[in-house]
C-alpha cells in the first residue's frame, strides 16, 4: 500500500520489480456474475498464460521474489489465487491449471469449509496433492476493518488477531503450507491490520489492482480481481502484462492539505489529492505520461508539475464504499503499461458502514 509506506519509498531501488497476481472467486455459470469468471473464459485465461510463457509461481516461489526483488519485468511471472475456497476451484479451475502444470493458492475461511458452495477439507488436500497452497482469508470471513460497537481498541485487536492465528492453525494442522500468505476479506485493511500481520509473518493481499513493486507494502499487495465485467480477453491481457509504476514517493491529502494514511476516508478527506513522483532514473519513457480514472467518476485530469511529478484529483467526492483511483501510464516495452492504484474506502454520510458486499 502506498501511502501506508512513506518511509519505505525513500528507500526504492532503481531496478523495475514486477509481479502480477491473479484473484478469482468461482470459476461458474450457475455463480453470481459480478464474483464469476465463466469456465471457458478462465481456460482461455490460462491457455493465454501458457502459450505466452508466463512463468506462474508457487506460494514460496513468489515469497522468495519479494524477498529477493530481483527483476521480473521480463520473466512475465503470476501468481494465480482463488479466494474463499468455493467447489468451482475443484470442480472447474483445478483440471484446467493441472492440464497446464500451473501452481494456484487457494484462500480459505476454516468456518465454510465443507458447507455447502465450499470445498470440503478432503477436496483441499486433494488440491494440494495436486500443487495447490491451502492459505488464510480469516475464520469467519469478517470485514476486519469494523470495529463492534462495543468493541475497545484493544478488543478489536484481540479479535482480529485470533481470525488471523486460529485460521493459520487449522492450515498448519490440515496441510503442508509453508508460506504465510493471508488476503484480506473484501481486501479491506488499514496500517494496524497490515502491522499486525508483519509481526505475524504473513504477506498480505488486497484487491486494489496493479503489478507488484518496490514500493508497495508486503502486507497490502494489489491483486487484479476478475469477474463481472472485468475479465474479458482484452482487459485480461492489459493486466497480465502490467509493469508496477516506477514510483519514488506518493501521497494522499484531503482538502486542507493533511496527509491521509489509511485508506478509509474520513469527514472532509472525500476528494483525495494524490501527488506522485517517478524514479527519475531514465528506465521509463521521457515524456511519461499518467492518465487515471476515480471509481464511480471516470477519467480524472492529471497535472504535470514537472518531467517526473504528476497531480491528479477527483472533481468529485467519491462515492460510498469501497473505490480506486487507478493511473495507467506507457512504457517502453510494447503493449506493456505502468499501472498505479489506490484503494479507498468511505462511510455513508451518517458515519454508517456501507452495506456489507
Ligand atoms: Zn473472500
Amino acid at each position: 500500500m502506498k501511502f501506508l509506506s512513506i518511509a519505505f519509498l525513500l528507500m526504492v531501488s532503481p531496478v523495475c520489480f514486477g509481479l502480477v497476481v491473479l484473484q478469482y472467486h468461482h470459476v461458474s455459470d450457475k455463480t453470481p456474475s459480478s464474483t464469476s469468471v465463466s469456465p471457458d473464459l478462465f481456460e482461455q485465461h490460462i491457455r493465454y498464460l501458457a502459450e505466452n510463457n508466463f512463468n506462474v509461481l508457487t506460494a514460496d516461489e513468489f515469497a522468495d521474489s519479494l524477498t529477493f526483488e530481483k527483476s521480473l519485468t521480463d520473466d512475465k511471472s503470476v501468481l494465480i489465487t482463488f479466494d474463499d475456497g468455493y467447489d468451482s476451484v475443484l470442480t472447474e479451475a483445478h483440471e484446467v491449471l493441472k492440464k497446464y502444470n500451473f501452481p494456484y493458492i487457494v484462500f480459505i475461511n476454516p468456518s465454510k469449509v465443507g458447507s455447502k458452495g465450499y470445498l470440503s477439507l478432503k477436496e483441499l488436500q486433494q488440491l494440494e496433492g495436486d500443487g495447490a497452497a491451502i492459505a488464510n482469508h480469516t475464520w469467519n470471513h469478517p470485514h476486519l476493518i469494523r470495529e463492534k460497537p462495543s468493541e475497545t481498541k484493544a478488543d478489536w485487536r484481540l479479535r482480529v488477531t485470533e481470525e488471523i492465528t486460529t485460521t493459520q492453525q487449522f492450515i498448519e494442522a490440515n496441510f503442508d503450507a509453508t508460506t504465510k500468505l493471508f488476503a484480506y476479506p473484501y481486501g479491506e485493511f488499514n496500517q494496524a491490520l497490515a502491522q499486525l500481520l508483519e509481526q505475524l509473518g504473513f504477506i498480505g493481499f488486497s484487491q486494489h489492482s496493479g503489478a507488484i513493486g518496490h514500493f508497495d507494502n508486503r502486507q497490502a499487495l494489489p491483486r487484479f480481481a476478475f469477474g463481472g465485467n472485468y475479465g474479458l480477453m482484452s482487459d485480461f491481457r492489459i493486466k497480465v502484462n502490467s509493469l508496477p509504476l516506477p514510483v519514488a514517493h506518493v501521497d494522499v491529502r484531503d482538502k486542507s492539505g493533511n496527509l491521509l494514511y489509511e485508506p478509509l476516508l474520513t469527514e472532509g478527506s472525500s476528494i483525495p489529492k494524490v501527488t506522485i513522483q517517478i524514479q527519475n532514473n531514465g528506465s521509463h519513457p521521457k515524456n511519461l505520461q499518467l492518465s487515471c480514472f476515480a471509481s464511480g467518476v471516470g477519467s480524472i485530469a492529471v497535472k504535470k508539475i514537472d518531467s517526473t511529478t504528476f497531480e491528479t484529483q477527483s472533481p468529485e467526492p467519491l462515492p460510498v464504499g469501497r473505490s480506486r483511483y487507478n493511473c495507467t501510464a506507457t512504457s517502453k516495452l510494447a503493449g506493456r503499461f505502468y499501472w498505479l492504484s489506490l484503494p479507498f474506502y468511505k462511510k455513508n454520510d451518517d458515519g454508517s458502514w456501507y452495506p456489507e458486499y
